[in-house]
């Protein structure tokens, strides 16, 4: 396979022009809202807001429609548990429940789907493996365990369709995963950033050469955003892989890189929308307008041809640089994101009057060698300031220069984000990172202690 040769999952939807695919998007929009005036919980959402969604003929008109949130899903369910009133089926039509990863005590996050819901989600989930290669009896190392979330099921079933061998390593030890992997040859791996970085430094520490230890690896995806360039460029020559990512969410909003990855000739990668399965809008916060080309929005979802449960205009909360179609170099009309360029907009911190996103702070401090984790706490302290302390954790070789390096980390903090951090490194004890419950879904590494002033973080009250 050369760079420039293409994969499709579908050649004839993917070599149709921009016009052709709004097109057929508007289309497809008409007739998923067509019914949607008799749902119970859009119906009634609707009405409310003196709206008709039978005024939207195509995806140019989906800012008449009201956006809808997390919370808005949550109190559905929670009125009419477990599915709430925008179930449109029987529950006996109901293959597949998914919840969002980070449910708690304010509810459930349930998407339910019927059994072509769930075969359109395949089609959609197949796309991107399609696209970096995989096939029949491809081995795919899989790092997210099948639970109730519905990455990990979701790409079970997709990469059963395509044949593919999989290895469920989601749960084990990295030990373990690393052993799996050289025994049956993994080619390709599906891996959260965070802990490609910690197994990269643990496969080291175990004795493995990457490269021949795992030479028949040619592709890693990486989720969920927070790493830089370097830090891809440095995975990619490490491991000797083309790097992809995938957008996915449990709200069926499955997007992926192309055969290029996430490096592409000039720069960072797109990762795709795929125009037949749902409309994802950038949106300015504060505007309500659509971004333009390079700027950052909120992606918010509508799901096309939905069946079990609709959802249209569901804020994701989730945050990432646009790309108009046609950026990426391979050609494709589907518009997407740039790769690296996800966060989250609740998550962004309000330090002495500025804006602090934690995935900035990962790109500065994980991008260093010898870096292999941190946590990190905004607090008040005795006099009334406030801090912003982080505490890095730091493989045994990199200890040695392990003052220089906190004393750099603060300095590039300071220009990356204006504002001054205190820097603590730790070394890190091998039962610390190779813990199985460690490996596994979005890492929180930030507390804000505000609330309480005078609360230090935990490893600030332990030091002294
Ligand atoms: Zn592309």
């Amino acid at each position: 396979m050369t760079a420039s040769s293409s994969r499709y999952f579908d050649q004839e939807l993917e070599s149709l022009g921009a016009g052709e695919l709004r097109q057929l998007q508007d289309r497809l929009l008409r007739e998923t809202l067509a019914g949607v005036s008799r749902n119970g919980f859009f119906g009634e959402l609707y009405r409310r807001h003196g709206v008709d969604p039978s005024r939207v003929r195509g995806v140019a008109d989906l800012a008449l429609l009201p956006v809808v949130r997390k919370a808005d899903i949550i109190g559905d369910a929670a009125e009419a548990p477990p599915y709430g009133r925008r179930l449109g089926v029987r529950p006996g039509e109901i293959v597949n429940v998914v919840e969002s990863s980070g449910t708690s005590a304010a509810g459930r996050e349930v998407q339910a789907l019927s059994a072509a819901d769930l075969e359109a989600v395949l089609a959609s989930e197949r796309a991107g493996f399609i696209w970096s290669g995989a096939g029949a009896g491809t081995v795919v190392a899989l790092h997210v365990p099948v639970a109730m979330t519905a990455a990990g099921y979701w790409w079970t079933l997709a990469l059963h369709g395509l044949g593919c061998n999989t290895l469920r390593l989601g749960g084990l030890s990295t030990r373990q995963r690393l052993s799996s992997m050289k025994s049956y040859g993994v080619e390709q791996m599906v891996i959260g950033g965070h802990y490609l970085q910690r197994m990269t430094y643990l496969a080291g520490v175990y004795g493995y050469d990457l490269r021949r230890d795992f030479e028949k690896l040619r592709v890693i995806f990486v989720g969920g955003g927070g790493w830089s360039t370097e830090m891809a460029e440095r995975w990619a020559e490490e491991w000797d892989v083309v790097l992809h990512e995938q957008y996915g969410s449990s709200q069926r909003c499955v997007a992926w890189t192309c055969e290029r990855g996430v490096l592409d000739r000039a720069g960072r990668g797109v990762i795709h929308f795929l125009p037949q399965f749902y409309v994802a809008e950038l949106v300015d916060p504060g505007s309500g307008e659509l971004v333009g080309e390079g700027e950052e929005g909120e992606i918010v979802l509508t799901v096309l041809g939905e069946r079990a449960m609709p959802l249209i205009r569901f804020g994701t909360g989730d945050r990432a640089i646009y790309r108009s179609a046609g950026s990426c170099s391979c050609g494709r009309a589907f518009d997407g994101i740039e790769a690296g360029s996800l966060g989250r907009f609740d998550d962004m911190l309000r330090v002495r009057d500025r804006n602090l996103w934690p995935d900035e702070v990962d790109r500065v401090v994980l991008e260093r060698a010898g870096v292999l984790d941190y946590e990190a706490a905004t607090w008040i302290d005795d006099q009334a300031q406030v801090r912003l302390s982080l505490r890095v954790g730091v493989g045994p070789a990199a200890l040695a220069g392990a003052a220089e390096l906190g004393e750099r980390l603060a300095g590039d903090l300071k220009e990356a984000t204006g504002l001054r951090f205190e820097v603590v490194p730790e070394t890190v004890g091998l039962s610390d990172i190779d813990r199985p419950e460690h490996n596994d879904g979005k890492p929180r590494r930030w507390q804000d202690l505000r609330s309480t002033p005078g609360k230090r973080p935990s490893w600030m009250e332990l030091g002294e």
